[in-house]
């Protein structure tokens, strides 16, 4: 099994910040962000070299993680929560 630091981090062997985790995806916030300070990456469990190498149940999981993040986030006050801190920020589990 080739290893990466993304399936360290769902494993939790690496830390990390968690914004959201389902059975086949996680999210977290970037520790290098380049277009926003609480940039969130949004990744499959599954490791793969790229997103088409998913297989089609796979994707289809992981772009509906990217909306339910994307409409996590949207909310005003899960906004201001990012630039107050960040550091203690705790997303509300969602419902699948
Ligand atoms: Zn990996």
């Amino acid at each position: 099994m080739t290893e990466c630091l993304f399936c360290k981090i769902f494993r939790g062997e690496v830390e990390s910040r968690k914004v959201y985790e389902d059975d086949t995806n996680i999210a977290i916030l970037d520790i290098n962000p380049r277009m926003h300070e609480c940039q969130v990456l949004v990744i499959p469990k599954t490791h793969v070299e790229q997103f088409y190498e998913l297989n089609d149940e796979e994707l289809a999981s992981l772009f509906k993680a990217v909306k339910e993040v994307a409409l996590i986030i949207k909310k005003p006050t899960i906004r201001n929560s990012f630039h107050s801190s960040a550091e203690e920020w705790v997303l509300p589990t969602p419902t699948l």
